[in-house]
């Protein structure tokens, strides 16, 4: 059955049509990209080669080391690094994917580029509420992963036979990502048969959790003890549990991008906790990310209190104060959620 509900063939006709013939393409995805963002990427990029375009990604921001590994990031743009060529590969862009954000503020530094690009732009996510900016938008939230729909649009080109073992592997990681390893909430017996059928394409699934989980430098692991030994902190009256970093404790650790990644999910794996932050001072700005348990929606709060957004499990955002300031905030307004977290 090549359509679905979330591609359905009458959606699909204006972009089976404009993929016809080799075009121009850029990939884009949201700023500091996570397993998700450049799993897509690289899924869409490794597709359109195999379909004889000719396509690009062009990354907002750095990215973890521990992505480095998926087929195809030697051939990743950096924006930042590379603006020059990035602009003229913008210019000529006949198509721009966005994959795994809804708005396009969410990219920052590429942000006016996409925005005042003449480029047909094909938007593919499963973040609530996309901004009306692309030419055709295939948004569903209720998805696991961006991942999942890229196997699920692949499929919707009527292009299943085309995805290899490189292809299999961006999408595994991006599900595996997304959904912590296939337990939450989220991963349904339809994503589960997506991943064998992936497994069936060559998707070595034991390489890709070593590559993801278990290659962590000696200094991240040093940082992920001293975070759970001496900064992290309970406020049982409220359920929640949370960690902060300052930039002297994150100088000590010669910490690189990626680093803190899942330091926030330790302290929602405490007994009874329903509620977990992690603040990062950065130079510029307090990094704020949340996670929940159940029905606790973290999105509201981080668009109610920090500039951000995401999902209702996992959110993040921002505060441009002292990170005292912002643990404070943070705990100042618990008693208004306190209904919900001691439900
Ligand atoms: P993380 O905590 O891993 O950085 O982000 C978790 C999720 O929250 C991401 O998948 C993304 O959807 C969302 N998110 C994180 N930071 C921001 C932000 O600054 N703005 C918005 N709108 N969403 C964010
Ligand atoms: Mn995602």
């Amino acid at each position: 059955m090549p359509h679905n509900n979330r591609f359905p063939y009458q959606q699909m006709l204006p972009v089976i049509k404009l993929l016809d013939a080799p075009k121009k393409i850029i990939i884009t995805t949201h700023h500091k990209p996570d397993g998700d963002a450049m799993g897509s990427s690289l899924a869409i990029y490794n597709y359109l080669k195999a379909k004889g375009h000719n396509p690009t990604i062009i990354t907002p921001s750095d990215y973890p080391e521990f992505l480095y590994w998926l087929p195809g990031n030697e051939h990743v743009i950096e924006y930042p690094k590379q603006m020059e060529a990035s602009q003229k590969l913008f210019d000529e862009a006949e198509i721009i994917f966005c994959l795994d954000y809804n708005n396009p503020n969410r990219t920052e530094t590429l942000e006016t580029v996409i925005v005042n690009s003449k480029a047909k732009k094909i938007l593919i996510d499963h973040h609530l509420h996309p901004a009306p900016f692309c030419d055709y938008t295939f948004s569903y939230p209720l998805s696991c992963a961006t991942c999942e729909l890229v196997y699920q649009f692949i499929v919707a080109m009527e292009d299943a036979s085309v995805i290899n073992k490189a292809i299999a592997e961006c999408i595994y990681c991006g599900i595996m990502t997304d959904t912590n390893s296939f337990r939450f909430e989220t991963m349904t017996a339809d994503t589960h048969r997506i991943v064998a059928d992936l497994m069936d394409k060559g998707a070595e699934n034991y390489k890709i959790h070593e590559n993801v989980f278990d290659n962590f430098s000696f200094d991240r692991m040093k940082m992920v003890g001293f975070s759970l030994f001496n900064k992290l902190r309970m406020i049982p009256q409220f359920k929640t549990a949370f960690i902060s970093l300052s930039k002297e404790d994150i100088a000590e650790f010669d910490s690189t991008t990626g680093d803190t990644e899942g330091i926030v999910n330790m302290a929602l794996a405490i007994k009874d906790v329903k509620l977990a932050a992690f603040f990062y001072e950065t130079p510029k700005l307090i990094k704020i990310s949340l996670r929940s348990r159940g029905e606790f929606s973290v999105k509201e709060m981080a668009q109610t209190y920090f500039e951000g957004g995401g999902h209702r499990n996992a959110a993040g955002g921002k505060a441009y104060t002292s990170l005292d300031d912002a643990i404070n905030k943070f705990v100042s307004i618990l008693p208004e959620y306190r209904d919900e977290l001691l439900k």
